[in-house]
């Protein structure tokens, strides 16, 4: 076993492993997703702004129409007040004109209530809108910054990968068999340093003993750590 070259395509492999583990926990994927949940989350209030105004621009026409057919209602009533003798007829109608004036008065509260209702939205939008553009700015820049970001991973993941054949053509089919086997079963490292008396596999010490007999092999092979039992190169 080739300790040392075992080793050299163990620190690629980790590199390249590393990488993809900073590509998930990139502070611009974060940045990113809270400018564009921002952008959402104004779009959305801007949606329901724009509905209701269109509620209370309907409120408005059907308080308006209402008050045009009492309106009516009321002027013939009037007209035909002019023309009754009897008083008991007189009082019925001046009552009936009253009830009518008082309807026409809660019709126009109604539509005051929704003409502020709709002015207020309409102020609102002007905030949200302009809220909107500038989340929307945020967001572009935390794009680029968070392309950027991907594209230094790319690099360095493009420059780390093209050390690997060199690595990989100084092992033999059989060692390279192992190493790729081994390296799932032990979280990606498959091979460990024997560093002072600790495995930097499990980062737990040798004893003493364990590793003098890992530094007394012969040069062609590998040990193995007793805690982790991944190979142990010097
Ligand atoms: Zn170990």
């Amino acid at each position: 076993m080739n300790g040392p070259a075992l080793l050299a395509l163990q620190t690629i492999d980790s590199h390249l492993d590393q990488i993809e583990h900073r590509r998930k926990r990139l502070p611009e994927v974060a940045r990113h997703q809270d400018a564009m949940t921002a952008v959402s989350a104004l779009q959305r209030r801007l949606a329901e702004l724009r509905q209701r105004i269109e509620a209370a621009e309907a409120a408005i026409g059907a308080a308006e129409r209402e008050s045009a057919s009492i309106t009516a209602k009321r002027t013939r009533l009037e007209g035909q007040l002019k023309t009754v003798i009897s008083p008991r007829e007189a009082e019925a109608l001046m009552h009936e004109i009253e009830v009518l004036t008082a309807k026409r008065g809660e019709q126009d509260d109604l539509e005051l209530a929704a003409l502020d209702d709709a002015s207020a939205a309409e102020a609102e939008i002007a905030t949200v809108e302009s809220e909107l553009h500038e989340a929307v700015a945020a967001g572009e820049v935390a794009a680029a910054e968070l392309a950027v970001a991907h594209r230094q991973l790319d690099d360095e993941r493009d420059t780390t990968a093209a050390e690997r054949p060199g690595a990989v053509a100084r092992l033999s089919p059989t060692e390279l068999a192992t190493y790729e086997r081994m390296r799932p079963q032990y979280d990606g490292v498959a091979v460990a340093k024997l560093d002072g008396q600790r495995c930097t596999g499990c980062h737990l010490d040798l004893s003493r003993a364990e590793a003098d007999a890992v530094r007394a092999l012969p040069a062609d092979e590998v040990g193995e750590c007793p805690q982790c039992n991944r190979l142990l190169a010097r």
